[in-house]
């Protein structure tokens, strides 16, 4: 028996069908903490309905050719948080990428690994993200600050906290009981869950440090994972505690990203 070794090219062409969703009306309701003022650990208010109706799929290819960059002006800032484009898809299927590698924990202290993960369907640059988020979380003024703690990453199934970027849809149903609608993020067990909707948007309270909200939703949400509750504002014109719920609005405080600024 011959067999014909014949090599078939295929080349697919992808046409994201992208629909804007424009809905975005009462943006904040019924949105409540995720967190009583607590230090309970995370795992107390786990739902496993929602750590488990959700796959974990290695991505071969970190680096991916970039989409068309057609009518989405994304700016660096949005570049550096994995922003690919700035198109809000409330749907997607709920199927969650891990991104590869592992890095190591930079600093001193005990380590933490973080697992990150993407909604297939996003258009967001993994790498990036996971990046952003281990940036952030070993800067100095945030939760490792003073050598207390130190964040690598893992793609494997042992993790401490789990980073996951999705859709409104995907995220409003990962934050159950916790009604989000997708315009909140949220902690959820060992999950913090970023709406991509607030990823791209951001709050008016930061003006144009889309970067500055981007780190404090990350801070504010890892910190539910390490059992921080929530603080209120201190007074008008005084820093916002990262703990603060933000994005509900800054009361008169003063944006702010970080628990050590
Ligand atoms: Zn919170």
């Amino acid at each position: 028996m011959k067999r014909d070794t014949r090599r078939l090219v295929r080349s697919a062409l992808l046409v994201v069908a992208v629909t804007a969703v424009a809905a975005c009306s009462n943006p904040l309701a019924g949105a409540s903490p995720a967190t009583s003022p607590s230090t309970q650990p995370a795992a107390t208010t786990a739902t496993p309905a929602a750590e488990g109706d959700v796959a974990d799929a290695p991505e071969p290819t970190p680096t991916d050719p970039p989409p068309t960059p057609a009518a989405s002006s994304v700016s660096a800032a949005d570049r550096l948080a994995g922003i690919r484009s700035r198109t809000i898809v409330d749907q997607l299927g709920g199927r969650l990428v891990t991104v590869p590698g592992d890095v190591k924990a930079p600093g001193k202290g005990r380590v933490w690994r973080v697992k990150v993960q993407v909604e297939k369907g996003l258009d967001v640059d993994g790498q990036a993200f996971a990046q952003f988020v281990l940036d952030t979380l070993n800067d100095p003024r945030s939760w490792g600050h003073g050598g207390t703690r130190t964040f690598g990453r893992t793609d494997g199934g042992s993790y401490d906290v789990r980073v996951v970027l999705a859709s409104p849809a995907t995220s409003a149903r990962m934050c159950l009981p916790l009604r989000t609608n997708g315009r909140l993020s949220c902690r959820n067990g060992a999950a913090s869950i970023l709406t991509y909707y607030r990823w791209v948007k951001a709050i008016p309270g930061y003006g144009k440090d889309v970067t500055g909200y981007r780190r404090y939703v990350v801070n504010h949400e890892v910190g539910h994972a390490l059992g921080h509750g929530h603080e209120d504002c201190p007074g008008r014109g005084r820093r916002a505690p990262v703990m603060m719920q933000q994005t509900k609005g800054l009361l008169g405080c003063e944006p702010n990203a970080w628990p050590h600024p």
